[in-house]
């Protein structure tokens, strides 16, 4: 990703990216078996703790390094910080 679509507050899906990081986790999500698989309402519940996390950096969580998209959409992940999803 190109420092000029960087967005530190911002998820992978809310940025410009030439490598489609995104669509490797739509297709990572997609292949996780039903019961593996955070159901999307949830995702979507995990996604807006992150949204609103100072930890966010442009799709990165800054705690675990991974990207946030990814790691919540595994129901046996969870987030580094106590008491967040
Ligand atoms: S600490 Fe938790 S809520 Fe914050 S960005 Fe990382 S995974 Fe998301």
């Amino acid at each position: 990703m190109s420092a000029s679509n960087q967005c530190r507050r911002c998820l992978l899906q809310e940025m410009t990216d030439e490598n489609d990081y995104y669509q490797s986790v739509v297709r990572y999500r997609a292949a996780l078996p039903a019961k593996k698989r955070t159901p999307d309402a949830a995702y979507a519940a995990r996604l807006a703790f992150c949204k609103a996390c100072d930890a966010l950096n442009a799709g990165t969580c800054m705690q675990c390094g991974c990207y946030v998209e990814m790691r919540a959409a595994r129901l046996d992940m969870h987030c580094p910080k106590e008491g967040q999803w």
